[in-house]
């Protein structure tokens, strides 16, 4: 028979991260609020404030005026009351920076790194440079650092953060959470830069007020990422969301995949340049200037983005569908008009249920999707075993 303890000091726990997941979410609340909300009593709800402004982690922000006309002081997060290590290994791209709980960085180190190399050295260069940071670092600041999320593209394992394959780095089966942890005595997130971008907009940027979104992700692949009440879904393998590689024709162009017809052979950044024998950067130079073929690739580009727009709209019903990635952050133009053109392809009665948005994080949306993970899990403490 399973045997449910009374634990006073879990129950506790799971007040104290409840409480602080709810001030993170709605931004300010009072206590009175919080009270009502949770169903719990004022005074225990004040004895667990007390210990979140003893830990620093939320502070006190003027006063609203309440129920019966009595003042209330509101709580928002501290987000000097705890900091982040965000890593973002890319391609083009690798950095690390130190995030602190509203997304804000503070320290921030853009890697001279090629990530086409084998694992180990890319690691090695990570932990050097990460070890660089944290040797700069007031103690104060080290003190408050909780953990580092890690994003790159690729199929990882979730919690383990084994690399399954990582296509553009030409890397397979690295358990990157064991070997970054081993080093540097920190615990290791890592997920995909497809989630992190979600999750981070989540946490910090335009979809705050959304429970239930997609994020569709268009670079040199294409993918996207999953979030239902909150909580971003991953399948069995954490491999949910992997539409780049849904067969859309049979007897299509080849995928990287080695397969025919994927959905990512229409529209990604790769596969328009292989269709125009011409670097990215030349096709929109073309499509601005109205050439015939460029203006062709690229509606029809635009076509499909819509048919996906509208799959994901019918598998997950969404609120919101987040259009983003390196190929829509450099060249918008691939998402103009795409409501209408998506609005010809959703079926009638979802026509108006779901937003088409931008991605509100403009600059090194990488690192802080990296250190959202970590920011996810802090707040999902109530939820684990102590
Ligand atoms: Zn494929």
């Amino acid at each position: 028979m399973f045997n449910m303890r009374y634990d006073q000091k879990r129950i506790r726990k799971y007040h104290y991260f409840l409480l602080l997941s709810l001030i993170q979410k709605h931004k300010k609340m009072s206590r009175t609020e919080l009270a009502k909300i949770t169903n719990m009593s004022n005074t225990t709800v004040g004895k667990i404030i007390k210990e979140l402004l003893e830990d620093g982690l939320v502070k006190e922000v003027g006063q609203v005026v309440g129920d019966l006309g009595r003042r209330a002081t509101l709580l928002k997060i501290n987000s000097e009351g705890a900091y982040i290590i965000g890593v973002e290994i890319n391609l083009d791209h690798s950095e690390i920076a130190v995030v602190s709980l509203n997304g804000t960085i503070v320290k921030r180190r853009i890697l001279n790194l090629n990530a086409n190399q084998s694992p180990e050295t890319v690691l090695n260069v990570i932990i050097l440079e990460t070890k660089e940071i944290i040797s700069e670092m007031s103690t104060d600041l080290f003190d408050k650092i909780l953990a580092i999320g890690v994003n790159l593209p690729g199929l990882i394992t979730w919690p383990e953060g084994k690399v399954l394959v990582v296509p553009q780095f030409h890397w397979r089966e690295v358990n990157i959470k064991e070997y970054i942890e081993k080093e540097l005595n920190f615990v290791v997130y890592i997920d995909t830069d497809t989630r992190t971008e979600l999750l981070a907009e989540h946490l910090y940027g335009g979809l705050t007020n959304y429970e239930n979104a997609v994020c569709l992700y268009i670079g040199s692949g294409v993918g996207s990422a999953v979030m239902v009440n909150g909580e971003l879904v991953r399948g069995h393998d954490n491999m949910l969301g992997e539409i780049g590689h849904i067969t859309i024709d049979p007897n299509g162009d080849l995928c990287d995949c080695g397969r025919l017809g994927c959905l990512q052979t229409f529209f990604c950044s790769s596969s328009l340049e292989k269709k125009a024998q011409k670097p990215l950067r030349e096709i929109f130079t073309a499509y601005e200037l109205r050439e015939d073929w460029a203006v062709r690739l690229i509606n029809q580009a635009r076509l499909y983005i819509g048919l996906a727009i509208s799959n994901i709209s019918c598998i997950y019903n969404p609120e919101a569908i987040l259009i983003t990635g390196p190929m829509v952050r450099q060249y918008p133009q691939i998402t103009k008009d795409i409501e209408k053109i998506a609005e010809n392809y959703v079926w009638a009665p979802l026509k108006t249920s779901y937003k088409l948005v931008k991605p509100s994080i403009e600059e090194n949306s990488g690192v802080i999707g990296a250190s959202a993970i970590v920011l996810k899990e802090f707040l999902r403490f109530s939820n684990d075993d102590i």
